[in-house]
């Protein structure tokens, strides 16, 4: 029997996606399980593997039919195919996912950190497809990275490859991140990060804004608010918004200094802000990178949005 169908688990710190994936990359079913990260997350993973026997005995099908499980997580996958430091899910300490569902399915289990599964999933069917060496930038409450090179995820001796967010590009001590660090991308590129930008140029902007007045006034503020009366003209706005592209212009730069890869993608709650923050971010790319690849080198939009977690985590099974 050719089997043409595989697993994917997208598990986050709120719900796990799971799906149904042909192998040629398309959702054939999907649905949601909230994630129940009480007791350091002890239950998260029964609970996965209970949901997918029930689904699988609901839609009549066995698990042999399948060519395997491929899971994106948070937190850092050890060799073994432990998952550590997953703070949002409770899992602080190692905790052993692949031997869990060793026991529970006897078909193959591949697991991968969640931003370099999505970084996969847009390589194969997204903003990078038809490339092989692809970065990406998940612009979120944090900055999540992940780059494929060769048409695999780079994970380097640990692990932690493609933390990309956590490239210093401020040599101030003005952003701390939630690292520990300061000055990392995260730290002013992020739906937070540019909250940090607003409230560090309040302190030296002289003009005339709304968003100024709301920043200093310490109104609820959010990204789309700031990105939004930027695009909209105000002047405060424009300042923070050219900032934040700045700081990803040069991230990006370095990406494609070192790795040279044919596309780099910008996905990410904060890229629905579209072409708009995408211009401004490419301009100032062109200002920092090497000439040679200046032009050769693309900066996209992802395509595949949520779905990009459960297609990179069936890329994993055929890889
Ligand atoms: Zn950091």
């Amino acid at each position: 029997m050719v089997k043409e169908k595989i697993i994917a688990i997208d598990l986050g710190g709120t719900s796990a996606k799971l799906a149904l994936v042909s192998t040629t990359g398309s959702i054939i079913y999907q649905w949601a399980l909230p994630t129940d990260s009480s007791e350091e997350g002890l239950y998260i993973v029964p609970n996965l593997i209970q949901s997918i026997q029930s689904e699988l005995k609901s839609r009549n099908e066995s698990i042999n039919e399948f060519l395997g499980i491929g899971f994106g997580t948070p937190g850092t996958v050890q060799e073994n195919g432990s998952v550590v430091g997953a703070y949002n899910l409770g899992w602080q300490r190692a905790h052993p996912v692949k031997e869990y569902f060793d026991q529970a399915f006897d078909i193959p289990f591949y697991i991968e950190n969640d931003a370099n599964v999505a970084a996969l999933g847009e390589q194969w069917q997204g903003a990078g497809k038809g490339f092989q060496d692809v970065g990406m930038l998940t612009l979120g409450t944090g900055v999540g990275g992940g780059i494929v090179m060769n048409g695999k995820i780079i994970t380097g001796s640990t692990g932690s490859a493609g933390e990309i967010g956590h490239i210093t590009v401020d040599f101030t001590d003005d952003f701390l991140c939630t690292c520990g660090k300061h000055g990392c991308l995260e730290s002013v590129a992020s739906a937070t990060g540019i909250l940090n930008l607003a409230h560090h140029l309040a302190t030296y902007y002289e003009g005339n804004s709304r968003l100024y007045q709301a920043t200093i006034k310490d109104e609820r503020l959010n990204a789309k608010m700031i990105i939004d009366a930027a695009k909209n003209g105000d002047d405060f706005a424009r300042v923070v918004f050219e900032h934040f592209c700045r700081y990803l212009g040069l991230a990006c730069s370095h990406l494609a200094n070192i790795l040279n890869p044919s596309v780099i993608v910008i996905g990410g709650g904060v890229s629905q802000a579209g072409d708009f923050l995408l211009n401004q971010i490419l301009s100032e790319f062109e200002h920092f990178v090497f000439a040679p690849i200046r032009n050769k080198t693309k900066i996209q939009l992802a395509q595949l949005g949520n779905d990009a977690g459960v297609i990179g985590a069936a890329s994993l099974v055929i890889q």
